[in-house]
């Protein structure tokens, strides 16, 4: 089983490419499970067709210890399993700790069994920055393989490389590495160019380029990932290039994280060319 976390600057598309990409992947006949691992909870809600997954720290909360695995994961499209973590109450407790308990939890009653057949776990993980607590997924080796969603928009960026930092830092003792950049456009001159570049300067590679369109709201607004919601427009095609482009990936490296000057150069490079 492969374990994936798509991380990046809160807002880039985590959520949206993330279960687009599952439902990719279910469409080519995988086996998935979605883990939502934001307090927000709404990393399932396109697969699910709404918010309708209690999540596992709330029914902890609710119910204590004794949770069966029907209470906390529910199936979505093309038989993904989905999970929502949840989080603690705002402004007590830690987040990324609320991750941990919800993966333990899975594990103990069986979620990742061989009997399950599961061929991806995917975390959908909150977190500008990599906060301590946010890092744990990586840190306690429950995940391994990371794809990081970023733009051309210089914060998107700088997230994408603090996110380097924290990769690099748990790599060194264990086994998470990076699979790619993953640019989730927003429509910025010589964005691929520069994504690209970015990628090349980390040591990765741009996995896949997905353009910016209006369908993804489209479908957003029906509850459904764009391939569930039409099967046919161009966007379901690029999100099915994605699931194709992580499920044949062989490139996982330990990320070497850029100097401040260095990102701001990438950056004026590509902007200034723009004004040419
Ligand atoms: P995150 O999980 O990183 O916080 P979301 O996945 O919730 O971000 O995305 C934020 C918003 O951006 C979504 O409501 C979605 O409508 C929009 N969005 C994401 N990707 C695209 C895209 N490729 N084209 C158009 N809109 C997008
Ligand atoms: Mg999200």
């Amino acid at each position: 089983m492969r374990k994936v976390a798509i991380y990046g600057k809160g807002g880039i598309g985590k959520s949206t490419t993330t279960q687009n990409t599952v439902a990719g992947l279910a469409q080519m006949g995988r086996k998935v499970m979605v883990v939502g691992c934001d307090p927000k909870a709404d990393s399932t809600r396109l697969l699910l067709g709404g918010l309708s997954q209690k999540s596992v720290l709330d029914t902890l909360r609710e119910e204590g210890e004794d949770v069966e695995l029907d209470n906390i994961r529910k199936k979505g499209y093309g038989d993904t399993w989905c999970v929502e973590s949840g989080g603690p109450e705002p402004g007590v407790g830690c987040a990324g700790r609320g991750i941990i308990t919800s993966i333990n939890m899975l594990e103990s009653l069986g979620a990742y069994d061989e009997s399950e057949g599961l061929d991806y776990a995917f975390y959908d993980v909150l977190g500008d920055v990599v906060c301590g607590g946010f890092a744990m997924p990586i840190r306690d080796g429950k995940a391994e393989e990371i794809y990081i969603v970023v733009s051309g928009e210089m914060m998107a960026m700088y997230a994408a490389n603090n996110i380097c930092k924290g990769i690099m830092k748990y790599a060194q003792s264990g086994s998470v590495r990076l699979g790619g950049l993953i640019c989730n456009s927003r429509a910025v001159d010589n964005e691929k160019e520069m994504i690209e570049e970015l990628a090349k300067k980390i040591g990765t590679k741009m996995i896949f380029f997905v353009p910016r369109d209006n369908d993804v709201q489209r479908a957003e607004i029906n509850r459904k990932t764009v391939l569930e919601w039409n099967d046919t427009v161009p966007q379901a095609d690029a999100y099915r290039g994605l699931a194709n482009a992580i499920d044949q990936n062989t490139n996982f490296v330990i990320p070497k994280p850029l100097a401040m000057e260095e990102l701001e150069k990438l950056l004026m490079d590509f902007g200034l060319m723009a004004d040419a």
